[in-house]
């Protein structure tokens, strides 16, 4: 038997093995098996069988897995998304299957087809979930006389919920060792160890909910989602709703309908760690199994949650991006919450975009996809309006209630001040009112820069092309990118005058200013310092929930969907930002991020108000968020994107070359683009090569970065140009190059 196997190596090729007789009933397509590969022994994965050759192969040394990990059909998805990215296959089973496969790893003596023996580092199954004693009712009349105190409470409480887990009753009874002895003894119960699943949303969710009357573009958009599940067909659809308009309740309602039809459902949000209440609301209306994943699970947790897919124990799995990769079988609907976010598209490594790979898993399945978002990406719009997805609309908020009233205050003129009067007024108004407010800023810290006034000198970070940030609170300077740090200088590292500033501002001086301002105001903060740690999310949410937060300030964290009902003022105190940045998407970026922070307000009974800030108060995209102008904006974006050949006019791949010696980098760039620019005539291709150039962040991580953009009308062109050229390339072994297809970030 001769087997091919990917092996999570940076090649683009598959190995053959052969496999020794006594091994051949253990292997099939999906297990991991120890293979020789150079002087190492490497884990890789089975993907099928080849034909015997007459070839000398290198025998396998022993067989990972007692049953398949991942099925023929995910096969045909993962060697698909690997060929579209360009990236290895064993690299992508990798990334597709939870690390916590690996967590056990111990040396164990292993047999060689030779029968020798040899030590060897064996990757086993992993970490089992912990095992617990379930302590469960036997039925006998009634509890003896002589039962008092905390045992008589222990078993009343067994017998009322027929059975409990000893950690639930040492935590709520205190109950001990001898209480359950004693129940044991007294045959009122009888003991069990059962397996149980660390669950990453262990906190319980309480009561239960029933379907809303939809109002008519919902029932409207219910009914075409019905239909398609119904149709067992692929069919992709776009549900643009603007904030508020009960896009989840649709969702809620299509993934019902879809249970019943024996089918299952995979939820894609953002991040989920940002969405507690979205999972509360799914717990709440299902009563089947429900996975969530998400990145701040242990190896352990995901490789739980991973297992209770697999064994068909769940029929809902909600999570972020990498959830698309999960192994859950008879699929009716995906969808794909905030379409439109930058998160789903994994910048490192497999570079696979979650939203654009649900089409193809959606396809491959015969499953309904829905896309919803708000502010759908241009491209996606596009799509719709060409009939490639079906367009369903929410025009308005739920229960009538109004868009919030907005206003745009032109900055120019203000420099250096953080509100101007009407933003002040707006939040004393509402704060004297009993409103909650929410004030967006899209830079954490304190400070942006520190600049000398006598000889100019800025603190940079010597890894990266960006200034250090300035944190009050722990007082030192960060780097953004690579968390370098330096104690704050009270004197010019350059000059050593005293005359240094401190430029720019982030949401830890805008806080402090909020609290000089207002304080009789209680204020909180939401960005990457305040929520870090498990819970840091949803403790700040719960704040806002139950009314201890009159002022919110944050980063983009506080535009994500959420639902408060007090919050009635939204101030976006800067959104300029964004809209500076060297990338074709960010007049794009700036108009989802000003909707959808403006969607917080005005949610409960008491209209909202918007007040937004800007220095760029006559560009597009801040103009047609303030008018909630959807149309006027995306005929714009088009405008611009069809004037310079931008998606969705072209297809895009961006390779990047880094490494630590810049001028090794810059030679790799041209020669990698010379090459390209000889595959490109070769193949009378007719895509267009733009660069090599310095990227516009030089360098991040003390790795130099060069970059070469591929434009394409027609994608095959740009395939069939990248897998020419990469076949002919040999990069010196101190320069890396990423393949990005559909590139999201273009710094
Ligand atoms: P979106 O996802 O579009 O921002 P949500 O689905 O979160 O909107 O809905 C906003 C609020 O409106 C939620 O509190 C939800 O329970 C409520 N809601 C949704 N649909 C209805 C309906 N048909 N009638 C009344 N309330 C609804
Ligand atoms: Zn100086
Ligand atoms: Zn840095």
């Amino acid at each position: 038997m001769i087997i091919d196997v990917a092996l999570p190596l940076p090649l683009d090729t598959t190995f053959h093995y052969a496999v020794p007789p006594e091994f051949a009933p253990l292997v099939t397509t999906g297990v991991r098996v120890l293979v020789p590969f150079g002087r190492r022994k490497l884990t890789g994965y089975v993907i099928g069988t080849v034909a015997e050759s007459g070839e000398e192969l290198k025998e396998i040394v022993a067989v990972l897995d007692p049953e398949p990990l991942f099925t023929p059909k995910e096969l045909e998805f993962f060697r698909w998304s690997a060929a579209y990215y360009f990236h290895p296959l064993g690299e992508v089973l990798k990334a597709a299957l939870p690390a916590g496969i690996n967590v056990v790893s111990r040396k164990r003596p292993v047999t060689a087809a030779d029968g020798s023996m040899s030590e060897e580092e064996v990757l086993t199954g992993g970490k089992l979930a912990r095992m617990e004693t379930f302590y469960r009712s036997l039925p006998s009349g009634e509890l003896p006389p002589n039962l008092r105190g905390k045992g008589l409470r222990i078993a009343e409480f067994i017998r009322t919920v027929a059975e409990a887990p000893a950690g639930l009753l040492r935590r709520e009874f205190g109950a001990t060792a001898a209480h359950f002895q004693r129940l044991l003894a007294l045959d009122l119960v009888a003991a069990e160890q059962r397996e149980v699943y660390r669950d990453p949303f262990r906190e319980e969710v309480f009561g239960h909910d029933t379907p809303l009357s939809l109002n008519e573009s919902q029932a409207a958009a219910l009914e075409r989602i019905i239909a398609a599940i119904d149709g067992r067909t692929f069919a992709p659809f776009l549900l643009h709703g603007v904030t508020g308009s009960g896009k989840t309740e649709v969702y809620l309602q299509a993934i019902a309908h879809a249970l019943e039809r024996g089918k299952t459902a995979l939820v894609l949000v953002p991040e989920i760690a940002l969405t507690p209440q979205l999972v509360k609301r799914f717990k709440r209306r299902f009563s089947c199994g429900i996975a969530v994943l998400h990145s701040r699970l242990s190896d352990g947790e995901r490789f739980d949650e991973w297992r209770r897919i697999r064994r068909n124990e769940v029929s809902i799995v909600i999570g972020a991006r990498s959830a698309l990769l999960a192994p859950l079988a008879a699929i009716g609907i995906i969808v794909v919450d905030e379409e439109h976010e930058a998160s789903y598209k994994q910048s490192e490594g497999f570079r696979y975009n979650a939203r654009d790979l649900a089409l193809v898993r959606g396809k491959l399945d015969k499953a309904v996809v829905v896309l919803g978002s708000a502010t759908p990406l241009v491209t996606t719009f596009h799509a719709a309006q060409q009939g490639k997805l079906g367009y369903l609309q929410l025009p308005s908020r739920v229960r009538n209630l109004p868009m919030p009233a907005t206003e745009l205050v032109d900055a120019r003129g203000h420099k250096g001040e953080t509100f101007l009067p009407q933003m002040l007024a707006a939040i004393a108004d509402n704060l004297a009112a009993g409103g909650q407010t929410l004030l967006f800023l899209n830079r954490r810290g304190f400070a942006t820069y520190l600049v000398c006034q006598d000889c100019g000198h800025v603190l940079r970070c010597p890894n990266c092309s960006v200034t250090l940030t300035y944190h009050r609170r722990r007082e030192r300077h960060f780097c953004h990118y690579c968390d370098y740090s330096i104690p704050a200088p009270s004197l010019c590292p350059g000059c050593d005058s005293p005359e240094i500033r401190l430029l720019g501002r982030g949401t830890e001086r805008v806080e402090e200013e909020v609290r000089g301002l207002f304080p009789e105001a209680r204020v909180g903060r939401m960005d990457r310092d305040t929520t870090s740690g498990r819970g840091g999310h949803a403790r700040v949410l719960k704040g806002l929930e139950d009314g201890s937060i009159d002022i919110l300030i944050g980063t983009q964290m506080i535009a994500k969907g959420h639902d408060i009902p007090g919050v009635t003022l939204v101030g976006v105190v800067s959104a300029d930002a964004t809209l500076n940045l060297p990338d074709f998407r960010s007049s794009e970026r700036t108009f989802q991020l000003i909707s959808q922070v403006m969607g917080r307000a005005g949610r409960g009974d008491t209209p909202g108000k918007v007040l937004v800030q800007s220095l760029a108060a006559d560009h597009y995209a801040i103009t047609r968020a303030v008018a909630h102008d959807f149309a006027g904006f995306y005929a714009e974006e088009l405008g611009f994107r069809s004037e310079a050949g931008y998606p969705p006019f072209s297809h895009l791949a961006a390779l990047t070359l880094s490494g630590n010696s810049a001028a090794e980098v810059e030679k790799a760039a041209e020669r990698v683009a010379a090459l390209l620019s000889g595959s490109k005539r070769e193949l009378r291709s007719r895509v267009e090569i733009l660069g090599p150039v310095s990227a516009p962040l030089g360098k991040i991580r003390g790795r130099y970065r060069w970059q070469i953009l591929l434009k394409s009308v027609v994608r095959a062109d740009l395939h069939r140009l990248l897998a020419r050229f990469r076949a002919g390339l040999k990069l010196s072994a101190v320069v890396r190059m990423a393949i990005d297809v559909d590139p999201v970030d273009m710094l």
